[in-house]
């Protein structure tokens, strides 16, 4: 670590306190993209503006699955990638003298579910009490802004990072994680990876963080008129069969003996969420085709591949149940493939953001195994490169009324100007 002189601290600091205005605006102007799955190019087209803003040239990094097929973190994509490339910029120093840095984040946010629910519309930035509600504005535009915000603070104390600093804005941390895979990919190795992800309720950094595998289930039904009902088999009710098979490995996944120490404490740990139902033509007629959706997740010490068998194996058995005889059962993964993940919270970078935190806000980050994933896992566990995942303090993460603390946005601005200016050191600002 490179020392770093009280004036320019000072300077720092003072030019984050200046910046809180123009960081809320940045915010609100990120929040009013629906960034969803497939409509990022909105939010990636201002990411590129917000770079070139810093002075940086940014590029643009496609996401081709062909490409990463053979790579063990690939995720069966959804949709196609066509017009929303990832985006990232490099800031070059004179004379590199510090250690390098990637400052990622991801621009994809899930559906706002029920907009009506929501006491200002989600793609609206409300501020009320301190705290900016929105869809994203937590997970994790805060976050976004918090390094875009820190990066400016140093240049206006007329200094910037003696080393290399990628900024790197991603899609489909929410689904699939593979931009962010395309875009480490495609860029150099760092000597360590800060994610403003989120902590929920409070500042936290994350220690761990389980897998995730996404399946379908697709029951095609034995139709018949609802007068011979108990002739064909509804293929609703056959899939909500098949869905209930989980609750019982959900419960044998969330045993004691089966939690990683990494994970004590947690209250289940390992979740199976039913997410989406489709199906059936006609209230009068018996349903021919339905389709669920899960997410299931995957506990530290298990592997997705294995959890992928267990799924094969558990919709094998429901499709052999006698009720279900005549139909056929078809079970797809596409979404996340994701295995979970550890982080090394000995390492330099962690210890310099708790560091940095605590000199920046007073307080304390927690400790914070995670029962969702981040981008963190390609990182760590394809490249050896250290992560610091630690950010502002948000609400109701993919909830309604997601909102995000705004003194604690800028007090992750603060950690993170202290953080690159210390692992970076600093030169005149160019
Ligand atoms: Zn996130």
């Amino acid at each position: 670590m490179i020392p770093l002189d009280p004036g320019a601290r000072r300077a720092i600091l003072e030019a984050v306190a200046a910046l809180e205005g123009d960081a809320v605006e940045r915010l609100a102007g990120l929040v009013r993209h629906d960034s969803t799955l497939g409509r990022e190019a909105g939010a990636l087209e201002a990411m590129a503006a917000e770079y070139a803003a810093l002075g940086l040239s940014p590029r643009r990094v496609p996401t081709d699955p062909a490409a990463l097929a053979g790579h063990p973190g690939f995720s069966p994509p959804l949709v196609s990638y066509a017009g929303r490339d990832n985006v990232a910029a490099v800031h070059a120093p004179r004379e590199a003298r510090g250690r390098s840095l990637a400052l990622q984040g991801h621009v994809d946010v899930v559906p706002e579910g029920a907009a009506d629910l929501w006491e200002t519309p989600p793609y609206e930035p409300s501020v009320r009490g301190g705290r900016m509600y929105g869809r994203g504005a937590g997970d994790m535009k805060a976050g976004i802004v918090s390094y875009l915000t820190a990066f400016r603070a140093l240049r206006m104390a007329g200094l910037q990072p003696a080393a290399a600093v990628q900024m790197q804005a991603v899609v489909e941390e929410e689904c699939t994680g593979n931009g962010a895979l395309a875009t480490m990919l495609a860029l150099p190795r760092t000597d360590a990876v800060v994610i403003p992800e989120p902590g929920p309720g409070m500042a936290a950094i994350y220690s761990a963080e389980v897998g995730v595998v996404w399946a379908w289930i697709t029951v095609t039904g034995r139709p018949v008129h609802v007068r011979d009902m108990h002739a064909g088999v509804n293929a609703i009710e056959a899939a909500m069969a098949v869905a209930g098979r989980f609750k019982d490995y959900e419960n044998e996944r969330n045993r004691a003996e089966n939690i990683h120490p990494a994970f004590r404490g947690v209250n289940h740990p390992v979740n199976v969420n039913l997410g989406t139902v489709e199906g059936g033509e006609w209230n009068s007629s018996v349903p021919t085709r339905a389709r669920v959706g899960l997410r299931v997740g995957v506990m530290l010490g298990y592997t997705a591949a294995r959890t992928r068998a267990d799924i094969e194996r558990i919709v094998a058995e429901a499709a052999a149940e006698p009720a279900l005889r005549g139909t056929r059962v078809a079970v797809e993964f596409r979404g996340f493939m994701a295995d979970p993940c550890a982080f090394d919270m000995e390492a330099d970078i962690c210890r310099l953001a708790r560091r940095a935190y605590a000199e920046a806000s007073g307080g304390a980050l927690r400790d914070y195994p995670a029962t969702g994933l981040t981008d963190g896992r390609f990182f760590a566990l394809y490249q050896s490169t250290p992560v610091a995942c630690f950010g502002p303090e948000a609400a109701e993460i993919h909830g309604i009324d997601e909102s995000v603390s705004l003194e604690s946005m800028h007090s992750i601005t603060r950690s993170i100007a202290l953080l690159m200016a210390e692992w970076c050191g600093v030169e005149r600002a160019a």
